[in-house]
């Protein structure tokens, strides 16, 4: 326990004290004898050498006494005794309440001592919104979960200097009045987590919400947690496959990196994010998906996708969908960060997906406005930068001293109409390690996923990259740099050089290539085949709209007649010569029977 949390310290070091104001609150005083007892009570349990008894009449208090010193209340009249009996058979769980209820009652009577009931109260001033403030608890820090009378939680987003305090509400605010009591729970937001959170829907405050069972948590983790420091970490060098080609070959993810996913509306943001949840079935990766003010049925259909493909079983889905008070969006990515955390603190390999943060940094904008902080920039308010820096921060890889787990994050970010320098996106761009752009014309022309090569970038990746990919891409992303250039000029003229007409074919070519339908993860040696045999030309001699079933043939002739080979690249993940003459020999074989 916190020392300041501790009535019992108060005062220590102290020379010369004002005496301890005690208030009683009753409807009948009480004796001299009584007050000389509290009296006693209260001297040893704030160590205060003179106490002063201020009685103030309370018809509400039938029977008994209710004890204020400053925020801290004792109740003890016979209503807050009920209340305590009432929590303590709450607290017993569902199917073994009935049961318990009478052998607790005669417990309760046999072993009946005072229990001080000691807890610090505030008074709600002003509710609303989604907003409480209130006064009183001056003790209460930020980020702490308070209690309302009604049953509702918040959390302490403002401490003013007024002695007042600005609370989120994580539900309804019609049942909180002006005057309602609200008490400290000592505890920050936080998810009680085990194992068994796999293949779970939770809110952000860690209830399960598919109708499944108990989750039996063990640990509780916090959802704000400071980030690893420099020591805790270790460079980033293990591949995280997407399963798509043109990210896995051009722009890789390694394990603990944070790759940016950013794109204008139904650009397939969502789709690359759960394309690369697929793909890490049998690859011991834990994911986990926050769905942040999406619609109900959005979140329904990707978790639809994850249990087809049999991938919700290493997946947790955290979701606050657009219903949700802002409140509960904004700490989503946070819950969702708290669950990524236990299996990464627990030497797991992780993936994260925040979907999406544009959505997030708007709820924070309404909490913001509501709680009267000063607007800037497109009002947001001035900490929106902290908001997804202390959040992204938070993915690492860990040193092997602390388990050498990982929590790879894929934030996803839209944007309007392409435009990657608004506030938002250049904040989060600035956060992470590269990004993957996403262009609309690209996909609406059919180019799918409509992944823009000359926008997007990995920082870090490219040492995660497995020696056999690294070989196999070669100059991928120069030749389609130098495609594109070759495109736009020769729209001008008609007659073009032989040299020139073979470059655009082949950039033709292996756009085709990279058109990949969702859904469907291309596993290493996919990739590398079809990297070495497009890069030695060999699809040159297929018209450019055969290309994609082509492809799909040659994948599935090297698996069936070639499975070796296949399984060798797979296993080795190494480049030699001899592997790329191999392939390239199989291949021909393909493409001599097709003609
Ligand atoms: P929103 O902005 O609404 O969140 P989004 O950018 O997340 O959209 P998705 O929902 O992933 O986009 O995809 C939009 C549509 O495009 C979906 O119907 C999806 O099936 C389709 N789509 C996405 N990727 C591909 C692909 N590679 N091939 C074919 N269709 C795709
Ligand atoms: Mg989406």
């Amino acid at each position: 326990m916190n020392e300041k949390e501790n009535p019992a310290s108060f005062g220590e070091d102290t020379a010369v004290e004002p005496a301890l104001k005690v208030e009683i609150r009753c409807l009948v005083p009480p004796t001299k004898e009584q007050q000389e007892k509290i009296r006693d009570f209260m001297k040893k349990r704030y160590r205060a050498d003179a106490v002063e008894i201020v009685i103030t009449k309370e018809p509400s208090v039938v029977d008994g006494f209710n004890i204020f010193v400053g925020d801290d209340n004792y109740d003890w009249s016979t209503l807050g005794r009920i209340r305590q009996l009432r929590k303590t058979i709450q607290a017993l769980p569902k199917e073994r309440r009935f049961d318990r209820i009478i052998s607790l009652l005669r417990e309760d009577i046999r072993d009946f001592t005072l229990n001080p009931g000691y807890q610090q109260v505030g008074e709600v001033l002003t509710a609303g919104d989604g907003i409480a403030v209130i006064t009183g608890l001056r003790e209460a820090e930020y980020g702490e979960i308070v209690l309302f009378d009604c049953g509702i939680k918040g959390m302490v987003q403002d401490i003013r200097s007024d002695g007042t305090t600005g609370i989120v509400l994580f539900g309804d605010d019609t049942e909180i009045t002006e005057g309602s009591r609200v008490v400290r729970t000592r505890r920050t937001a936080g998810i009680p987590i085990s194992n068994r959170i796999l293949g779970r829907m939770i809110d952000p405050l860690g209830k399960p919400i598919d109708g499944g069972g108990d989750i039996g948590a063990k640990e509780y983790y916090p959802i704000e947690r400071p980030a690893p420091g420099i020591l805790q970490r270790k460079p980033v060098s293990e591949p995280l496959e997407t399963g798509i080609l043109s990210i896995d070959s051009m722009f890789p993810i390694g394990r603990g990196q944070r790759e940016l996913i950013i794109g204008d509306r139904q650009t397939g943001k969502t789709s690359v994010a759960v394309d690369t949840i697929l793909n890490q079935k049998g690859k011991d990766v834990v994911c986990v998906y926050v769905a942040i003010s999406q619609k109900a049925s959005s979140v329904a259909k990707v978790v639809n996708t994850l249990q087809k493909a049999g991938a919700m079983d290493y997946t947790v889905v955290v979701s606050s969908p657009a219903s949700d008070a802002a409140s509960l969006q904004y700490i989503a990515p946070y819950a969702g960060c708290a669950v990524a955390e236990y299996f990464m603190y627990h030497g797991r390999d992780t993936l994260i997906i925040y979907d999406d943060l544009s959505k997030h940094a708007v709820a924070y904008r309404t909490i913001s406005l509501l709680l009267e902080r000063a607007p800037g920039r497109e009002a947001y308010p001035g900490d929106v930068f902290y908001l997804h820096s202390r959040l992204l921060e938070r993915s690492a890889r860990l040193s092997d001293a602390l388990g050498g787990g990982s929590m790879t994050a894929l934030p996803i970010v839209e944007t309007q109409e392409g435009d990657v320098s608004a506030y938002i996106p250049t904040n989060i761009i600035s956060i992470t390690d590269g990004q993957i752009f996403l262009d609309s014309e690209l996909f609406h022309s059919g180019q799918r996923p409509a992944v823009n090569v000359g926008l997007s970038v990995s920082r870090v990746g490219g040492a995660a990259q497995t020696g056999v990919m690294k070989k196999s891409v070669g100059s991928v992303r120069l030749d389609l740099a130098q495609y594109r250039e070759m495109q736009v000029f020769s729209q001008f003229g008609s007659d073009l050089d032989e040299q020139t007409t073979k470059q655009l074919k082949y950039g033709a070519g292996l756009m085709q290539l990279l058109k990949q339908q969702n859904q469907s993860p291309l596993s290493l040696s996919d990739q590398v085949i079809l990297l070495i045999c497009a890069r030695n030309r060999l699809f040159m001699t297929v018209e450019e709209k055969r290309i994609p079933s082509v492809k799909q043939e040659l994948l599935e002739w090297f698996k069936t007649r070639h499975s070796s080979l296949y399984l060798r690249i797979e296993h080795e993940k190494a480049w030699s010569e001899k592997l790329q003459a191999d392939i390239l020999e199989a291949a021909e074989g393909f493409f001599k029977e097709r003609s």
